[in-house]
């Protein structure tokens, strides 16, 4: 990480070190804690709005504006109102992936049912072992994960040999997502160029979210794209974030608030998200 080397006034040196010696907390944490809320970076947060619990209930409705969502975070993944299509965030840039293989970045205005966003700052970066699938790839990033209990975000730039995704087509409010997803569009990119987005959230988060690794793609010409079903490729190099602050944007929608979420979705999601 970089070093910053400051002149600071007596008083503010003096102020820091008694805050310190009071909460037992570094200086270098107070520093790094004032300088991101003054800069209004809330660098550790994943931002998510609804649950995958209301999405496998065929909860599609949008809750907020992509403009709103914007607001939380620069780099992520979701869907967009209807389940229509994947939502990749990148560098700000927000980009939805339609299941007829067109992609564009919607208005402000469009409306989005779910997504995990947070404004990228990788702690650290490191090289992922080459990989023939995406379980070889999940368990190279899985040696990047300090813990078990937090959540990361992963970001990889480079050539993928082969790279399968698919697009969520528009479907109806409370078609559950196992049929949903039973007809998506499937795409295959030989020797793609573009960027990997993706969270791993644990296992104790298996009602609201993709628990283990959810990976998106986006090709950098930005003409291909998808939740990542399969790819192989590398060694390439990974930047990973920690995640250790969840803010959870519960929907407001009569379709949410009257949903049945007490059922554990996994086995759904296992069926909905993963490789098949
Ligand atoms: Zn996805």
């Amino acid at each position: 990480m970089p070093k910053l080397t400051v002149e600071l006034y007596q008083s503010l040196h003096d102020a820091l070190e008694a805050r310190s010696a009071e909460t037992g907390e570094p200086v270098a944490h107070i520093v790094t804690r004032a300088l991101s809320e003054a800069l209004g970076l809330d660098h550790a947060t994943l931002f998510q709005v609804s649950t995958t619990g209301a999405l496998v209930q065929g909860v599609y409705r949008g809750a907020m504006t992509l403009g709103r969502l914007k607001e939380h975070g620069d780099f992520g993944l979701g869907t967009f109102d209807g389940l229509d299509g994947e939502m990749v965030a990148l560098d700000g840039e927000f980009y939805q992936v339609h299941s007829s293989g067109k992609i564009e970045k919607p208005a402000d205005g469009a409306l989005v049912p779910f997504a995990v966003v947070t404004n990228f700052r990788p702690a650290r970066r490191a090289e992922v072992p080459a990989f023939t699938s995406l379980a070889e790839l999940t368990a190279g990033l899985d040696a990047l994960r300090r813990s078990d209990n937090l959540f990361f975000a992963v970001r990889i730039d480079g050539a993928f040999a082969s790279m399968r995704t698919r697009a969520a087509c528009r479907a109806g409010e409370g078609v559950p997502l196992v049929a949903a997803t039973a007809h998506q569009a499937e795409f295959t990119f030989d020797n793609a160029r573009g960027t990997i987005v993706g969270f791993w959230s644990p296992p104790y988060a298996r009602s609201l979210n993709v628990t283990g690794w959810h990976l998106h793609f986006l090709t950098d010409d930005r003409k291909g794209g998808g939740h990542v079903l399969d790819c192989s490729g590398g060694p390439l190099e990974a930047a990973v974030q920690d995640l250790d602050d969840v803010r959870l944007a519960i929907p407001e929608t009569r379709e949410f608030l009257e949903a049945d979420l007490t059922k554990d979705p996994t086995a759904a999601l296992n069926i909905a998200e993963k490789c098949r």
